[in-house]
């Protein structure tokens, strides 16, 4: 009798966790970068974390991949700026050349014209490495965390958005930014804030979101305010179990 108690709890405990534990995290340099990537189980998903300093997406998304299927790549830094190679980049800017060359001009005041020509040639030698690793199967999803902590907040993206909701006035720095029209009118029915980004329209800032909008890849930005686990956390899950 005690052995069958002992199987039965066994079976709930194991049916309380369907997916396979998630493989040991393994690291990567990409595109001069170093990534922490966790993968659990099979899945079109993939996660990313781009800023080192965004402590709260960090561990929300460790957190997040204990138990969801997907394949995550987490910037090993703890700095918002990184060093692939001879001069700094913030690498939320490298997605395209023009975004790095501003980027690095921007970041390196002391580099001359011609370092920052040559580092940029360098960054677009390489960036297709980080689009292999991190840009999902076709028709699958991206999702990148991101926190803010110098007053971001959606009213920033609303004028440049193809479509806001904004069910949530008084949260303005927690919402979800999308690149698919129709991730975007899930979304609208929830109780998040939101903004669709579907043109790839004004000057290329080398974003991830940019790029993703200009390939009609389906990608979310999750927006939370640094410190805000609980809401990123909700959210995050919230997303998952909604799109498909
Ligand atoms: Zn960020």
């Amino acid at each position: 009798m005690a052995i069958l108690r002992l199987n039965r709890r066994a079976f709930l405990a194991a049916a309380a966790f369907p997916f396979p534990a998630p493989a040991k995290p393994d690291r990567k340099t990409i595109s001069g970068i170093p990534f922490l990537r966790i993968r659990n189980g099979h899945s079109n998903r993939r996660l990313l974390l781009i800023h080192g300093d965004e402590s709260t997406a960090r561990d929300t998304l460790i957190e997040h991949m204990k138990s969801a299927p997907g394949v995550a790549y987490l910037i090993d830094s703890r700095t918002r700026t990184v060093r692939p190679h001879l001069l700094e980049i913030d690498p939320n800017r490298m997605f395209s050349s023009p975004g790095a060359a501003a980027s690095l001009a921007k970041l390196n005041a002391s580099a001359s014209p011609a370092a920052i020509q040559r580092e940029t040639r360098w960054l677009d030698a390489r960036r297709h490495q980080l689009l292999e690793a991190i840009l999902p199967p076709p028709g699958g999803l991206l999702i990148a965390l991101h926190n803010n902590a110098r007053g971001y907040a959606i009213q920033s993206e609303a004028p440049i958005s193809n479509r806001v909701h904004l069910p949530s006035p008084a949260t303005p720095h927690e919402f979800f930014l999308a690149t698919s029209e129709s991730d975007f009118n899930l979304i609208d029915r929830g109780p998040y804030n939101a903004v669709l980004q579907s043109d790839a329209g004004g000057p290329d800032d080398g974003s991830l979101s940019r790029l993703c909008a200009a390939r009609a890849i389906r990608y979310v930005n999750l927006e939370c305010a640094l410190g805000n686990r609980a809401a990123q956390s909700e959210m995050l899950k919230w997303l998952d179990g909604l799109l498909p």
